[in-house]
């Protein structure tokens, strides 16, 4: 396998949690933006779906393999909402103030609060690869009335880890990476490229 890897995605936070568990692989990971890659539309309703489409994207654009990463928080209540559509719930310009919000009022007189965040991540060693690498990950907690912690971001603040008595935003940056549906997502994943070779 090629040495080099294109990372599907501009986010730096994602970035650099990426890169800091691919470096001692010896893999070089090199964000999209790098190489001028265009934003790829997300028109799928499946979290794998649009994670292959963007892996896919940015191999073509770039002739390297690809590793893209898909995540949204899924609420029992609302059939999975917002799902898929969790970085833009209360539409554009993207905000975690407006989506946490909304989320809020949909829940309003709600008793179930069960929540989970899930996240897919997508390996492609070529564009048109036949047999993509894929590892989920999900965390389950239940959604809260009012923000708790200043840590992580999106709608952390308002996820409760009930079995730890915190939110998101409450747990430090590294307690959050050993357990979040992210970080599972990425191991299980660097568990399959080292099959690789
Ligand atoms: P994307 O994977 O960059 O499309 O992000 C999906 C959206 O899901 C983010 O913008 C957040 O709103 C939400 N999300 C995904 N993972 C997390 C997390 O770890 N904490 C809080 N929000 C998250």
């Amino acid at each position: 396998m090629s040495k080099k890897v294109v990372i599907a995605s501009n986010n730096t936070g994602k970035l650099r949690e990426i890169g800091r568990i691919l470096g001692p692989l010896g893999i070089e990971a090199q964000p999209q933006g790098a190489f001028g890659v265009p934003e790829c539309p997300e028109p799928h309703v499946t979290f794998v779906e649009n994670c292959i489409a963007k892996a896919r994207h940015a191999s073509a654009h770039t002739g390297l393999p690809a590793l893209a990463d898909d995540s949204g928080i899924c609420v029992d209540a609302l059939n999975g909402a917002p799902g898929v559509y969790s970085a833009r719930y209360a539409g554009e310009p993207k905000s975690d103030e407006r989506n946490n919000q909304k989320l809020i009022e949909a829940l309003q007189g709600q008793a179930n609060r069960k929540a989970h965040y899930y996240c897919v991540m997508v390996f492609v060693r070529y564009a048109d690869d036949p047999q993509p690498i894929i590892a989920e990950g999900a965390w389950h907690g239940e959604i809260i009335d009012t923000p708790r912690g200043s840590g992580g971001f999106g709608y952390d603040p308002y996820f409760l880890l009930p079995e730890l008595g915190k939110t998101g935003a409450e747990l430090p940056a590294d307690d959050k990476n050993a357990i979040s549906h992210r970080g599972q997502a990425l191991r299980t994943l660097v568990e399959k490229l080292k099959q690789l070779g």
